[in-house]
């Protein structure tokens, strides 16, 4: 792995993450961390994600990432909170993520690779995720986030959580694929519900959290003295 880092949360960050953003005040920050912790979702899919793209069917929800959405420009209209409806935007639409591809041929949002466009689905378990999930649906037509907020709302959550690191959409991925390794998913199993283009990032996941629990069986019993 070279660029970014590899740095998932611990077993134990991940429960004080979570903490933090269900006792956060502003929904759209708990929706944020929830959300990329349960999918793995990458930052710029979250950002552009629309109210069809949430489905469900027999109770179970799932989100379908497409190959090609409307870019409307991260902030959207009138920026959130902004209860006069005056027009925040000054960046224009599309944001600057989509206006910098250079195969960008109109104002469309296009997934990162050909295995991209994917179906999540959402843990039936995690009610509270999926009745955020519902809120966000009926009553937004975007999320009213950009690619640098919604890094900043994980950083605000890292804080709130006091894990004295710093926490980007991308370390919540690289969490959620330890997540499903730790639940025994197979490299392509991982791969297709994270939509790799890839097996390697899948097998690193899996080395990853191995490792991991034999440094926590010897950290417990000590296995010197055996
Ligand atoms: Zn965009």
């Amino acid at each position: 792995m070279t660029g970014r880092g590899f740095k998932p949360l611990k077993l134990d960050q991940i429960q004080v993450f979570e903490e933090a953003a269900k006792d956060a005040d502003n929904p759209i920050r708990t929706l944020t961390g929830r959300l990329l912790l349960h999918t793995g979702m990458r930052n710029g899919e979250f950002n552009h994600m629309r109210p069809w793209w949430v489905l469900e069917k027999n109770g179970n929800y799932r989100i379908d990432i497409p190959r090609r959405e409307e870019c409307v420009g991260g902030a959207g209209e009138a920026g959130f909170g902004n209860q006069n409806q005056f027009d925040l935007s000054d960046r224009g639409k599309p944001c600057s993520k989509c206006r910098n591809r250079p195969h960008r041929e109109d104002n469309r949002w296009t997934c990162k690779t050909r295995s991209s466009d994917r179906t999540i689905p959402i843990n039936s378990e995690q009610e509270d995720l999926i009745d955020l999930l519902k809120w966000w649906k009926e009553g937004y037509d975007y999320l009213p986030l950009s690619h640098r907020s919604v890094n900043y709302h994980l950083k605000q959550l890292a804080e709130e959580a006091g894990l004295n690191r710093k926490v980007t959409a991308h370390d919540l991925r690289h969490t959620h694929g330890t997540m499903l390794a730790r639940m025994d998913w197979t490299a392509v199993q991982i791969m297709d519900r994270l939509g790799h283009g890839s097996i390697q990032m899948p097998r690193k996941y899996i080395t990853y959290t191995a490792q991991a629990s034999r440094d926590l069986v010897e950290e417990k019993y000590d296995m010197d003295n055996l």
